[in-house]
């Protein structure tokens, strides 16, 4: 056991950190309100390295490792999930899926604009009928010899209208039901393909979430991601890492929300003194603040398993899950610490509290999780 980060993941969190608390924080509320896309802020993040952080340098990636992702996710997120979310999908689906299961050609052409951040990826697997019961996919890209013609609807895909490049899951082989579907890697211009309005969501607000509609769009050959048929494996491997992910990003809204109800709580007085000397509000803090160790000890767990390429799906579940109820819980009694200054916008607890709400639905709703983690057990 070493519970020591090394000087390189210190110097990583570090330089996350000053780009969030110098810069993130000087619009993050007005972004929030007009849902604003952070353009310069991703530009920023990639001139960092932070866009294509575990790619290997050979593919123009910053060769981290899995902990350096998570302190930099938490740091990032502790201020703005909206950036992080976008930091997250481009990282965790879109160049890890590339990197594990594409062919030499699919990186060169497509993965390392991904890993400097040039482009951006969009991850499309969700459908109107199709969310935590991925095996329904209703997308279809039918075999043509030397392109598929893909034609149905994706919804709810991050980065929908920013992205470059998309990772799409699709249906080729219905009657072989999860095993005829596909991954490929898709042009965000290619003809056929249309948005539908830009969500207007609780929280996040300012990454760009939309529906995307293919119509007759041909996908070269050359662009499918792995065998024929392991379109369901790709999804689950890359959502095992994704995970760890939206675990750091869990954590980050927690930590940020921990950190400005203590400061609140010492300094807000009551009764003659501050309100962090009522006991109540002290165990609140206190509770908040074990919940926020445990759920970073389940983090770095998970990223470590992955560094040390050891199997980590199950971990990284437990962590999903358990960031994801933490920042919940946190994030409310930040608000409840504040009174009625935690319920608005100036004092961003309230904000941190419904990014905390996405934590808990996407990359597999903590129900999807505890299912997971069931099956494990059950196993064992
Ligand atoms: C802002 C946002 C961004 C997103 N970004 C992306 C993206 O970039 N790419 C992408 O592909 N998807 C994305 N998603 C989709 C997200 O992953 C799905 O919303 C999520 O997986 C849940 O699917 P659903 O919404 O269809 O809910 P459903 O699957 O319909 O679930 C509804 C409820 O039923 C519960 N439930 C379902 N099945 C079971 C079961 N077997 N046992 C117990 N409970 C169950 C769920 O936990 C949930 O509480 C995003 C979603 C949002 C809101």
């Amino acid at each position: 056991m070493d519970f020591e980060f090394t000087e390189e993941q210190k110097m990583i969190r570090q330089s996350a950190r000053d780009y969030a608390q110098r810069e993130l924080i000087k619009d993050v509320l007005e972004r929030d309100a007009k849902s604003e896309y952070p353009a310069h802020h991703i530009k920023a993040l990639a001139e960092l390295g932070f866009m294509g952080m575990l790619v290997d340098t050979r593919y123009d990636g910053g060769g981290m490792d899995t902990v350096s992702y998570v302190l930099a996710m938490e740091e990032i997120s502790k201020v703005d999930a909206s950036v992080s979310v976008i930091m997250s999908v481009n990282n965790s689906l879109v160049c890890y899926g590339i990197e594990t299961f594409g062919t030499e050609d699919q990186k060169e052409r497509f993965l390392k604009p991904l890993a400097r951040g040039e482009k951006i990826g969009a991850y499309l697997l969700s459908e109107p009928d199709a969310g935590s019961d991925a095996t329904s996919q209703k997308t279809m890209a039918l075999d043509k010899g030397d392109y598929y013609l893909v034609n149905g609807t994706k919804n709810w895909i991050t980065s929908g209208n920013t992205a470059s490049t998309y990772v799409l899951i699709a249906q080729t082989h219905p009657e072989k039901r999860h095993k005829g579907i596909n991954a490929f890697i898709v042009d965000r211009h290619s003809p056929g393909i249309s948005l539908g309005l830009h969500e207007d969501k609780m929280g996040m607000r300012s990454s760009d979430t939309h529906s995307v509609m293919f119509t007759d769009v041909k996908v070269p050959k050359e662009n499918r991601l792995g065998e024929d048929g392991s379109g369901f494996k790709f999804a689950m491997k890359t959502l095992e890492g994704g995970r760890i992910g939206i675990a750091a990003q869990a954590l980050g809204i927690a930590s940020g929300a921990y950190e400005r109800a203590l400061k609140y709580a010492k300094e807000r007085k009551a009764f003659g003194t501050e309100i962090i000397n009522h006991q109540a509000v002290a165990f609140k803090l206190a509770e908040m603040h074990t919940r926020i160790e445990a759920a970073r000890f389940f983090c770095l767990k998970a990223a470590w398993l992955k560094d040390q390429k050891q199997p980590f799906g199950t971990t990284s579940a437990m962590a999903k899950y358990y960031a994801a109820e933490t920042a919940m819980y946190v994030t409310t009694e930040a608000v409840q610490i504040h009174g009625g200054y935690g319920y608005v916008k100036e004092y961003h607890v309230e904000r941190l509290m419904r990014e905390a709400k996405l934590t808990q639905i996407y990359e597999g709703t903590s129900e999807i999780q505890q299912i997971i983690i069931s099956r494990a057990i059950m196993n064992d």
